[in-house]
């Protein structure tokens, strides 16, 4: 193509609401057949409401959500946001908060060093397991779908709060017509297998990997192209940012984390999900493979 048709290209995409760093992108972005999405924030709104506290025996659920509210502040994580608005109480003061990107954070609480995140972590890191009631409820919640927290002070584990988000309203449509084009859909998610499943059963998604650190998510794009693939990744976390860029085209949110768009070749200002097929489809045209 020439340099006036990519800037056409360019100009055409910022029109359209699809920023491109530069006019090499549109080659790259001719390239693709496959095409992964992170979960939440990408295919779900990221606007995520608490939909049952679990307190264990003894403990009250509005001190758990306080506590955990509290621990929670420090955190820019949708999770935390709908935690810190499901407690209705003045936030209790905390210290020393520290955040573990795809995992969960710790913080001190009014003397409590307090753990929450993902089962699995607080497992593997903390050794803290669940006792077998709460973790019976912790099931069937992510069977049905929804994002479960583990909270734990001072070496064992308090109780559970389940946390529900909403698929974007174009998310299935975006789906389809990246199949349209031919492109393989893949859904990569820190979150855990039955909220992923869940998900991409409602998206038409069949490939699923769920669980994965931001390390792992890095490791998957690689994966992928060490199998021949020209891979695009779809993300807006900062838990995203190292697979956007090793991605052969990274696409961020424009609604995410600067670290997600610092880290891509292009970003869907609104974050609607039907533009990474225009975009791509953009691509095509600006170079001449499809009319
Ligand atoms: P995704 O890949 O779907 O964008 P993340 O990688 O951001 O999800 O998070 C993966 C998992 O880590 C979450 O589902 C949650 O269990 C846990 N997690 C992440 N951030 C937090 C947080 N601030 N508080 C508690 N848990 C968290
Ligand atoms: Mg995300």
């Amino acid at each position: 193509a020439t340099p006036t048709a990519l800037l056409v290209g360019t100009g055409r995409g910022s029109q359209l609401g699809i920023l491109i760093r530069g006019p090499q992108v549109l080659e790259q972005t001719r390239r693709i057949d496959t095409v992964v999405l992170d979960k939440t924030g990408t295919v779900t709104s990221g606007t995520m409401s608490v939909t049952a506290i679990r307190p264990v025996a003894g403990l009250d659920a509005d001190d758990l959500i306080r506590i955990a509210a509290a621990a929670e502040d420090g955190s820019e994580h949708p999770i935390a946001r709908a935690i810190v608005a499901a407690s209705k109480d003045t936030l209790l003061p905390s210290e020393g908060f520290l955040s573990h990107a795809g995992a969960g954070v710790q913080a001190l609480v009014q003397g409590r060093a307090v753990v929450a995140g993902r089962e699995s972590w607080l497992k593997a890191q903390w050794a803290l397991a669940a006792p077998e009631e709460l973790a019976a409820h912790i099931a069937a919640d992510e069977g049905g779908g929804a994002t479960v927290i583990v909270i734990a002070w001072d070496g064992a584990v308090r109780g559970a709060i389940s946390i529900a988000d909403t698929i974007k309203p174009h998310a299935a449509e975006a789906i389809t017509r990246l199949r349209a084009l031919g492109l393989t859909p893949v859904l990569l998610t820190g979150d855990n297998r039955g909220a992923a499943r869940a998900i991409a059963a409602q998206v038409g998604i069949d490939d699923v990997r769920a669980g994965v650190t931001p390390a792992g998510k890095l490791d998957a794009i690689r994966a992928l192209q060490d199998a021949g693939r020209v891979v695009a990744m779809v993300g807006d976390g900062v838990n995203d940012s190292a697979a956007l860029a090793a991605a052969d085209l990274g696409i961020a949110m424009g609604t995410g984390t600067d670290a997600a768009i610092t880290a891509s070749d292009l970003t869907i200002v609104s974050g609607d999900l039907l533009l990474v097929a225009d975009a791509i489809r953009l691509a095509r045209r600006t170079l001449g493979t499809i009319k």
